[in-house]
This record gives structure tokens, sequence and C-alpha cells, in this order.
């Protein structure tokens, strides 16, 4: 594997209206662009009719859209492999985007490299189950109809990021992630595959020609570039990931950083940490929000340590 194009950008997409609707900065969206400029084909995630995740393919900007934006649910893959493959056959480029693991079974089922193919995954906390989400979803929503889902609101900005539910009715909910019950639970890894607290694809075992994460770190570390409406990272692992990189400069904002950027947010580095919690999450009574409000609850005693601590650091 070739691995001297090791970069860390931190980008902004210069179309606002895309940088709104995705997850960080919106690059995903650009390096769309240029695949499809090329008369290829793109594969991600989207909802499908009952709010659940698949992946599928599109071969116009518009096709894209509902890829745009993470959902926090274990995507199926179905037949979008041998899809690829069959594409990539045809000679056309394939933009396959999805979590280090579903590149990883890509690559395995494909067993040969091809030119044309270029594989963009994410830093990847982890994901919960369909079965988890649904029971979220029908106890939010209470069979009414829904329209649209966003896990990334950003009316209150990117770093205040909200669970969005829109329905046919008009009606809306939307709750802070750090307290809507399901983000909250997530947050937390109360309800991760387990695959996840073994994750393999962490620091340098990677399938991917480019990773995409959100820069939280921006605001502190590279002030000067900080957009309250969201930052992407991007790492580019490969020469093919950085000369892709390097033809989309031109619809982005963006500044070299370095691999401190993980400091405070390992995900990148080591797979999420599994609570105790985690082992009744399934069996312990109750509703699902009943369930993550009393496993996420923090004691009075640690509640009152936690605001010594921030006093004291104000002061000192
Ligand atoms: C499950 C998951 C966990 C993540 N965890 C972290 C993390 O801990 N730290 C971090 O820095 N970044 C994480 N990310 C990445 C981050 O949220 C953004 O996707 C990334 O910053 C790119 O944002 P963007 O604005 O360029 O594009 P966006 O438009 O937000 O990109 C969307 C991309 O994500 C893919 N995608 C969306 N949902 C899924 C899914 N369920 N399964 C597979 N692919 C999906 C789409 O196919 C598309 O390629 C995670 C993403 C996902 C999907
Ligand atoms: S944490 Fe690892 S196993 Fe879980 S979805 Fe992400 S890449 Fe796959």
């Amino acid at each position: 594997m070739e691995n001297n194009h090791i970069r860390y950008i931190g980008c902004i997409n210069k179309k606002a209206e895309i940088q709104k609707k995705s997850s960080s900065g919106g690059v995903f969206y650009a390096l769309c662009e240029k695949i499809i400029e090329q008369g290829g084909v793109v594969f991600g995630a989207r909802f499908d009719a009952q709010w659940n995740v698949i992946h599928d393919w599109a071969d116009t900007l518009e096709g894209v859209l509902p890829f745009l934006g993470s959902k926090y649910v274990q995507s199926k893959t179905g037949d979008s492999y041998q899809k690829a493959e069959s594409f990539l056959k045809q000679g056309r480029w394939v933009l396959f985007s999805g979590t280090p693991c579903q590149i990883a079974g890509l690559k395995g089922y494909l067993k040969t490299e091809y030119q044309k193919l270029l594989c963009v995954d994410c830093i990847c906390h982890g994901v919960p189950s369909e079965k988890v989400w649904q029971q979220y979803l029908h106890e939010i929503s209470q069979n009414k109809t829904i329209v649209d889902i966003s896990f990334r609101d950003k009316t209150d900005g990117w770093k205040d990021y909200a669970m969005r539910i829109d329905y046919a009715d008009g009606a809306q909910y939307r709750c802070h992630h750090l307290q809507d019950p399901y983000m909250k639970g997530f947050i937390k890894n109360l309800y991760l595959r387990p695959s996840c607290y073994q994750c393999p694809f962490k620091g340098n075992n990677y399938h991917s020609d480019i990773t995409l994460g959100d820069l939280w770190n921006a605001q502190k570390m590279y002030r000067e570039h900080y957009d309250a409406m969201g930052v992407s990272l991007i790492l580019t692992r490969t020469k093919k990931g950085w000369t892709m990189m390097e033809s989309i400069r031109q619809q982005l904002k963006t500044f070299e950083v370095d691999e401190r950027v993980f400091e405070g947010f390992p995900s990148a580095l080591q797979p999420a940490a599994r609570p105790k919690e985690s082992d009744v999450f399934d069996s312990m009574p109750g509703t699902f929000c009943q369930k993550v409000e009393k496993l996420t609850k923090v004691p009075v005693k640690k509640k009152a340590i936690r605001k010594l601590k921030r006093i004291l650091k104000r002061v000192t």
C-alpha cells in the first residue's frame, strides 16, 4: 500500500448551502462533484422508506444529496460491492464512501486494485444497530409520518448540533445532541455494535484513499480558520487520495494541520470503550428513553466534583 502521501488538511466547502447540509465542512460533496464530472458513480449511505440506513449509488449531483450528513446507524451494504465492481469493469470512476470496515469489506470482495476506484471512509466512533434506532424512532415519533431526519442539524451551529425529525403534519422534533436520548446513549457508547468495541480499523490499519472527519479542534488550534458552520478534516492516505484532494482544492477553503488535531478525540486511534452499562441495556426494563436516562445519569457526587473542578480551573 502506498503510504507516503499522508497529509492532514482542514477544509470548508465554499458553497455555504452544502456546508450547512453536511456534517462538518462539506468536503464529501466536493469529491462527488469531481467524480460525477468525469462520468463516475458515487456510493454512499441514505435513508430508506422505513428510515433505516442503506448503501446506494448515484451518478448525478441531485442523486448524491441524500448521502450528505452522517447517519449514526449501521448502514446495510446490500449488493453495493457487486454493483461497484460492475461499474469499475465498465471503466467508470467509482467513489465508494462508508465506514472503515465497509471499505475493508469492499477491498476484500474486489481482490483487485482498480485505478478508478476512490475509497473514502470516515473517522469512526462506531454504529448502533438498526434495532436500537427503530426503538428510539418509534418512541419519539409516536406513529407520526416522518418526512426528513438530520442527526446533525446546524440551526444552532456546528458544535451545538441537534437531532431533527420533521413530520408530514408540519411538526418538528429538534433536540440538542447532549439532551437527545439517542445521541446521549451513542456518545456514551451504550449500544454500539459489538465489533465497534474491538474495531481493528484504527491508526495505521486503513484501506481507504481518503479519510474524512470533524475538525473539532479547529476553534482551539487554528482559530483564524475556524467556521461556526463546520470544518472538515481530510486525511489523504495514498497518492490517488492526494491527487484527488488537489483536484478539488479550488472548491474549498483549506489549511494545513497535523495529527495533533486528534487530541481529545481518540476515535481515529482507538476503539470506543465499552461501558459496563452496555451489558444491561437490552435486558433492563423500561422504555428506550427511560433506560438511556437511567444509565447516563451522573451521580450527584460526581456532578459536584466536576463543578468544583470547573470553578477551580476558572480561578487558577
Ligand atoms: C457512523 C459515523 C461515525 C463517525 N464518527 C466520527 C468521529 O468519531 N469523529 C470524527 O471526526 N468524524 C466522525 N464521523 C465523520 C463525520 O461525521 C463526517 O462524516 C465527516 O466529517 C465528513 O463530513 P462532510 O461534511 O465532508 O460530509 P458529509 O456530507 O457529512 O458526509 C457524509 C458521508 O458519510 C457517509 N455516511 C453517512 N452515514 C453513514 C453510515 N451510517 N455508514 C456509512 N457511511 C455513512 C456518506 O455516505 C457520506 O460519504 C463519523 C461518520 C459516521 C458515518
Ligand atoms: S467502529 Fe469500526 S467496526 Fe464499528 S462501524 Fe466503525 S469501522 Fe466499523
